[in-house]
C-alpha cells in the first residue's frame, strides 16, 4: 500500500508530464471512486479543464487545475488506496480490466486504476482538513509531536498510523521509524518521554527522506511503448521491488536484526502487522 514516499514519488514523476494537458474527455468506470462527488458533476467540471500542477499531503494527491470557461481552480483530490495505480496510457491500447478513471489528453491518456476500488478520485478536498502536520515540514517540530502524543494512551506503532496525528505514515514505515529510534511498538504513547518523542521525530523524518531518494532511483517508465505503457506506481511484471528490498524490519519476520542479528518478530496491532526487533527495541 503506497505510504508518502511512494506518493512523493509519484506526484514528482507525474507532475511534468501532465502540466499543461488539456482533459479533451472523461470516462468514468467506477463511479464508487468519486464518492461523494456525482459522476455528472465530475464530468462536467473536469471536461476541457486544464493540468496546471500537482502536489502531495499526507499520502493524498492533489491535482490543480482550471475549469475551460472562466478559467476557476479546479482541486481534484486522488488516494490510491490499497491498490489504487495512477498512469500514462499511449492512446489506442487497451485499458486495464480495474479502470475506474480515464481522461483522455489528446496526446494519450491518464488512467486511474484500481482493483478493489478502495482509492479515490474527487472534487472533494475536505479530507485534507483532517490531516495532521507533514512530518518532511518545519511545522511538525518535537514540541507538537510530544504534545500530541501526550493526549493518547494507544501503543505508539498504533498511534502513528493516525493520521491526524503526523499526516502519510502507514503501516510500513511506521514499523520502520520505530526501529530506527529503537523504541518498543508496544509502548503507550503518553509515556513517551522527551528525549524519546525527539529521537521518534528524527527517526521518522530520516526514513521517509530515504524512501522518497531510494524511490526516486525507480525507473517509473518501465514497459515504454510495450503494453503497461508508461507505469507509476506498483511493480511492473518481473521489476524488482525497490522499495521493500531495503526496508530493516518489515515483512522480515524470522530474518537476522541488521544491527544485532536477532530475528524480526512480528506481532498484530490493531489488526495490523507490526514488525520490530525484540533486543533492539526493549520496551521501557
Ligand atoms: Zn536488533
Amino acid at each position: 500500500m503506497p505510504e508518502l514516499p511512494e506518493v512523493e514519488v509519484l506526484a514528482r514523476h507525474l507532475r511534468p508530464l501532465i502540466r499543461g494537458k488539456t482533459i479533451c474527455d472523461v470516462n468514468v468506470r467506477r463511479a464508487k471512486v468519486l464518492l461523494p462527488t456525482p459522476p455528472r458533476k465530475f464530468r462536467r467540471t473536469l471536461l476541457g479543464a486544464k493540468f496546471t500542477g500537482l502536489s502531495r499531503r499526507g499520502k493524498y494527491l492533489l491535482f490543480q487545475l482550471r475549469a475551460k470557461s472562466g478559467g476557476k481552480p479546479i482541486s481534484l483530490l486522488g488516494h490510491l488506496g490499497m491498490t489504487g495505480r495512477i498512469f500514462l496510457a499511449q492512446k489506442g491500447r487497451r485499458l486495464p480490466k480495474h479502470t475506474a478513471v480515464m481522461f483522455d489528453l489528446g496526446a494519450g491518456n491518464l488512467v486511474y486504476e484500481d482493483t478493489r476500488y478502495f482509492g479515490r478520485l474527487t472534487l472533494d478536498t475536505s479530507a485534507l482538513t483532517r490531516l495532521g502536520p507533514e512530518p518532511l515540514d518545519d511545522k511538525f517540530t518535537a514540541e507538537i509531536f510530544a504534545q500530541s502524543l501526550k493526549r493518547s494512551r494507544q501503543a505508539i506503532k498504533v498511534k502513528l498510523l493516525d493520521q491526524r496525528l503526523v499526516a502519510g505514515i502507514g503501516n510500513i514505515y511506521a514499523s520502520e521509524a520505530l526501529f530506527r529510534a529503537r523504541l518498543a511498538p508496544g509502548l503507550a504513547a503518553n509515556r513517551l518521554i522527551a528525549p524519546q518523542v525527539r529521537q521518534l521525530r528524527l527517526a521518522i523524518r530520516v526514513v521517509l527522506a530515504e524512501a522518497i531518494e531510494c524511490g526516486s532511483t525507480v525507473p517509473l517508465n518501465l514497459g515504454g511503448s510495450k503494453s503497461d505503457g508508461l507505469f507509476y506506481f506498483g511493480r511492473a511484471p518481473g521489476a524488482p521491488d525497490f522499495y521493500e528490498e531495503r526496508l530493516r524490519v518489515y515483512d522480515r519476520e524470522g530474518q537476522p536484526c541488521p544491527n544485532c542479528r536477532h530475528p524480526i518478530k512480528r506481532i498484530t496491532q490493531a489488526a495490523r502487522s507490526t514488525f520490530f526487533c525484540p533486543h533492539c527495541q526493549r520496551a521501557r
